[in-house]
Order: structure tokens, then sequence, then C-alpha cells
């Protein structure tokens, strides 16, 4: 164990994707935000690394890793890249970990090689009218005989158009028309029918991934294609809601490493430009914001790490997961703005990476549950009351 309680492989892995992250990662990751386009190339990389798919049990082809071992991967390859970082989130975390906990053998052994040969899983919930109230998608699985039909919207996909492997939620309602609960479908682009890619959004930041509209149109997809939790579907939607608390600590670090990139930067600088005769790190003003960027971080790490570890042998804490994000994607945001700051209007150029960090880093308070929405879930977890938030107190079938 080391200062910060990582083990000896941990730091071992830290320093492997730390090497990865300031070569091939960090020399593509403009590039990457210029062109739009998907890194291919790092996702081979990342796959040589065994960065990829590292959480999945051994039995499925992975290395049975736990959630810390993949936040500190994410967290030094986001410092580089947010784009490379997050494919490691989706790789490790979200979908394919909802999956590995509550899937079928066929369904886990299937998910399990798509990922594990560079597949990033796009997640759909999000929809035209329902983003913080998932409850109130509209996207539907009507059972028919043998098969679910599935129509619908989603929007804000991660990965539309680059993912094929899709765990999409839609509210299942039985061959007499009554509503079952909500279910998560497996379906793979170009290979289900009914699965349209039909919009790109054109984004701020965090380029190199696509964020898609998805349209089902009477997609056509088995039974064995629903993951069903132990809970069955009623209780289903909060099942696999518990699995996406690992998703929030991924897009925690991503958020962590993209401050901490950006702090190394402003750091660096600081000693390196001089004005009125000194290095510009001589200035109270500077180092007192030096100084607050600094704690920022420490306080962001150490939740995103104990939300981590509060997930071995199963999931993170919906508490502490919550936190962490919240926390984490408030002080990233302005530990960024701050880095920016410190290289005056070579900050505002796209000659350096500033402006990059500070457009991905902006996601974070929204993208996974948003600032306000994760309050309203801690707030919940220490007042230990539901806290529906609809007008007649309960929460949309
Ligand atoms: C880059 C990016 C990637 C994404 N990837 C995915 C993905 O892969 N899959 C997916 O399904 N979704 C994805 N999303 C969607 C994301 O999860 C939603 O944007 C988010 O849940 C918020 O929904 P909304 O955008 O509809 O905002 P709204 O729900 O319309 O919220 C608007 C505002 O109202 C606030 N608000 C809403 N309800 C409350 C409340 N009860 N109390 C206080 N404030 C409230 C919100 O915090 C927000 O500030 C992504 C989004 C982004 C930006």
């Amino acid at each position: 164990m080391n200062a910060s309680g990582l083990s000896s492989d941990q730091v071992k892995l830290q320093a492997r994707a730390r090497e990865l992250a300031a070569g091939p990662v960090a020399r593509r990751a403009a590039e990457v935000d210029r062109t739009e386009q998907y890194p291919w190339d790092n996702v081979e990389l990342l796959k040589d690394a065994k960065l990829i798919g590292m959480t999945i049990p051994t039995q499925y082809g992975g290395q049975g890793k736990g959630w810390l071992d993949a936040v500190l991967a994410i967290e030094a390859l986001s410092a580089a890249c947010a784009v490379t970082g997050r494919i490691a989130v989706e790789t490790n975390m979200g979908a394919i970990s909802a999956v590995m906990a509550y899937g079928s053998e066929e369904q886990k052994k299937m998910c399990a090689d798509m990922v594990l040969s560079g597949d990033k899983p796009a997640i759909c919930i999000t929809e035209p009218d329902a983003g913080s109230d998932a409850n109130g998608m509209t996207t539907r699985a009507d059972k028919k005989g043998n098969r679910y039909l599935i129509n619908g919207r989603k929007h804000w996909i991660t990965g539309g158009g680059v993912s094929r492997l899709h765990l999409i939620f839609a509210k299942v309602y039985d061959e007499k028309g009554a509503f079952e609960g909500i279910g998560g479908f497996l379906a793979i682009r170009d290979e289900t029918k009914g699965l349209k890619i039909t919009k790109r959004e054109p984004t701020m930041g965090l380029r190199g991934i696509p964020e898609a509209v998805i349209d089902f149109e009477d997609m056509d997809v088995p039974p064995s294609a629903l993951v069903i939790p132990p809970r069955g579907l009623k209780k289903g939607f909060a099942d696999l809601m518990t699995a996406y608390n690992s998703q929030r600590v991924g897009a925690a670090t991503v958020a962590l490493g993209i401050a901490e990139g950006a702090y190394q930067l402003a750091l660096d600088w600081s000693e390196k430009r001089h004005q009125f005769g000194r290095p510009i790190n001589e200035f109270q003003g500077l180092q007192w914001k030096l100084a607050d960027m600094s704690i920022k971080l420490s306080a962001a790490r150490a939740l995103v790490y104990n939300a981590a570890r509060s997930g071995e042998g199963g999931f993170p804490d919906m508490l502490m997961a919550a936190q962490a994000k919240v926390f984490t994607s408030e002080s990233a945001i302005q530990i960024v703005n701050e880095a920016l700051q410190f290289f005056g209007a070579r900050g505002y150029s796209r000659e350096l990476p500033l402006e990059r960090m500070a457009r991905d880093v902006r996601m974070f308070t929204i993208g996974g549950g948003t600032a306000e929405v994760l309050r309203n879930v801690v707030a919940g977890a220490i007042l230990k009351k539901k806290l529906p938030q609809t007008r007649d107190g309960w929460a949309k079938d």
C-alpha cells in the first residue's frame, strides 16, 4: 500500500495508464477534438494495454478488476484526452457492468466478447421529453407472441453511430397491454432491424465521441434480449440504476482527470511565465489560486476513490457516487477555468489544450444525472426519504 492506499498492482496499473496517456493519447487529443472522429486507434492502444473490459470477470475473458482499478486508468487517460477516458469508462462501467451483474449467461458472454474486442456499449435512457425524469420515458416494448416490438426515440446517446451493443430502456407491456415495468433490452446496431441513428448532436466538447438521436421503429427482439435483474421487471429499473452508480463514479473520474491535467499545465506555466521580472507563481494572488485548486483536487480524488472502494463486490454506494459526482464535476469546471486564466491570452487559443479542456469538462454537471438531480439523491439518502419530484408526489408509471 502507498500513501493513497493503493496496492503495488494498482500503482503499476496507474503508471502504465499514465505512460500511455502522456505519449500517444496526448499526441492525438487535439486532432480527435478537431476532426470529431472517434479514436479507433486509441481503442486499440487501450486493448493492448488491457485497460478495456478490466472489470469483466475472468470467466468471461476479463481481469475481474475492481472499480478503483478502472478509476486509476480513467483518471490518467482523461488528464490527456477526455474522450479516451470516457471510452475507458464505458468499456468498464455502466451498461457492461449492468449486464455482467444481471444478464443471463448467454448475454454476459456475448457482451463481454463485444467489449473485449473494442466495442463501447451505448446506454439508452434519455428521451426528448424524459431527461432527469427517466421514469417519464415513453419508449415502449410491446409483447407480441414470442417477440417484443420496441418503438420510441432516445437522444444524447453517447457512442450512437460507433457503438454496436446497445442497452435500451423501455416500458414493457404484456400482450394485453398491461404495464409490467421498465426493462433493459440488448440490441446490436446493423444487426437488429429497426434501430436507426437519426442525428448526431453538434456538441460543445468531447467531440471525438458522437452523441446521437436513436429511433426505434418496430424494433423486433426476442425475450432473450431482455436483461432481467433478480428482483424482476417491476423493480428491475431500480436495480439497473444501481449499476449506473459505477458509471457516475466513472464520469466523476473523467472530470477529475481533466482538472488534474489542466492544473498541472497551470502549475508548470506559472514557473515558466515571467511578468514584472519574476515568475508569475511569485504573486500571492496566483499562489492562492494554486492552493485552492490543489485542495479541491485532493478532496475530489478522495471522494471518487472512496466511492469506487464502496463498490467492492457489488456497485458503488448511491450516496457516495452522487456526492463524488456533484463535487468533482463542479470543482473540475472551476479548476479548469482557473488553469486557463493562468495562461492569459494563450489560454484562449486553440493551440493550447486549455480551451478544449474547458469545453470538455463542462459536460460533467449534466450527463449521467445533473448536479441538481444528484443533490436530490444526496438529500434523499441523508434524510432517508423518497423525495418524489412530480406534482402529485408520486413517480409516473
Ligand atoms: C454529453 C452528454 C452525454 C450523454 N450521454 C447519455 C447517454 O449515453 N445515455 C443517456 O441515456 N443519456 C445521456 N445523456 C443525457 C443526460 O443523462 C441528460 O441530459 C440528463 O439526465 C438531464 O436531462 P435533460 O438534458 O433532459 O435535462 P432536464 O431534465 O430537462 O433538466 C433541465 C434542468 O432542470 C433541472 N432539473 C430537472 N429536474 C429537477 C429536479 N427535480 N430538481 C432540481 N432540478 C431539476 C436539471 O438539473 C437541469 O438543470 C448525455 C448528456 C450529455 C450532455
